[in-house]
């Protein structure tokens, strides 16, 4: 059983993305396009309005998953179906897009700003087009709790602990696994992965350590680090703790034809996205909530 290696650490790099929202990505540019099966990963981190205020006005989206993490503030959504709500700190929304969603993303300003991240994850070449579905994950349906090691984990997708927390999303394709770490000062974290899975942590806030006890790397945030294959991360809290989103899932291995919110797997089917929104014919059927 071996511990997985720190691969690559990337730094995000700051991107103005939607109307104007400032944040930083750190899956999706330049220097890695995607961690199959992940596409894209921003941060966004403010408490000056000017910086987020202008939001996501209505945009679609085909052949994805749209995982929204919020931290603190709050982000209203609204959809071309009618669906209309909003994330609170401490929520998240797991969107599903499917053929094809149009919609909305739009933070609220409040004193304390807006935080979180936002996860693209693909869909098989077999489920791009299924039908768009919803998943509101509250914060008071999100097992909050501490391991005998002092680490706080909230698992939103897969399982942890050997099978002993279970995230409310599950049974997808990829089999992804994500787990929210905190880790206080000193307090140890060590999760499996089964083994060809692509894995990274991504360190929101503070110091962790990653890897063997003898051959650890302390990594500073916000920092994506990319690891290497084996059956286990490990990780340690820094001299004053930091927090990690820990995200695993099989890869696809397909091929990728990405433009902009679309990602299918050729150059046609982009054109026939395209095509569609032309035509009125992209929203397909009503989206499914859970
Ligand atoms: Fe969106």
């Amino acid at each position: 059983m071996t511990i997985r290696p720190i691969e690559q650490i990337i730094r995000p790099q700051p991107t103005v993305e939607g109307a104007g929202v400032h944040l930083i990505r750190s899956i999706g540019t330049r220097q890695l396009t995607n961690l199959d099966p992940f596409l894209l990963l921003d941060h966004f981190e403010s408490s000056t309005p000017a910086d987020y205020r202008a939001g996501f006005p209505f945009h679609p989206h085909r052949g994805i998953e749209t995982v929204t993490i919020l931290r603190t503030g709050e982000v209203r959504h609204g959809d071309s179906l009618g669906h209309t709500g909003a994330i609170h700190g401490g929520d998240i929304q797991w969107m599903t897009s499917g053929s094809g969603i149009l919609h909305e993303e739009m933070p609220v300003v409040r004193a304390e700003g807006i935080s979180g991240l936002q996860l693209w994850l693909n869909l098989p070449a077999r489920e791009k087009m299924i039908r768009p579905k919803y998943r509101d994950l509250r914060a008071d349906k999100l097992e909050d709790r501490v391991t005998d090691d002092g680490a706080r984990l909230r698992v939103i997708a897969g399982e942890a602990e050997g099978g002993r927390s279970k995230g409310p999303v599950s049974g997808l394709s990829v089999a992804p696994k994500f787990i929210d770490v905190v880790l206080p000062a000193g307090a140890l974290f060590r999760e499996e992965i089964p083994a060809g899975h692509t894995a990274f942590a991504y360190v929101d806030c503070g110091r962790v350590s990653f890897g063997e006890r003898d051959r650890l790397q302390s990594v500073d945030g916000p920092a994506l680090v990319v690891f290497g294959d084996g059956d286990f991360v490990r990780a340690e809290g820094g001299a004053r703790g930091g927090r990690f989103l820990l995200a695993a899932a099989r890869p696809l291995h397909e091929p990728i034809a990405r433009y902009g919110p679309f990602v299918m797997n050729t150059a046609e089917e982009i054109q026939q996205t395209l095509s569609d929104l032309r035509s009125g014919r992209f929203i397909r059927e009503e989206a499914a909530t859970a």
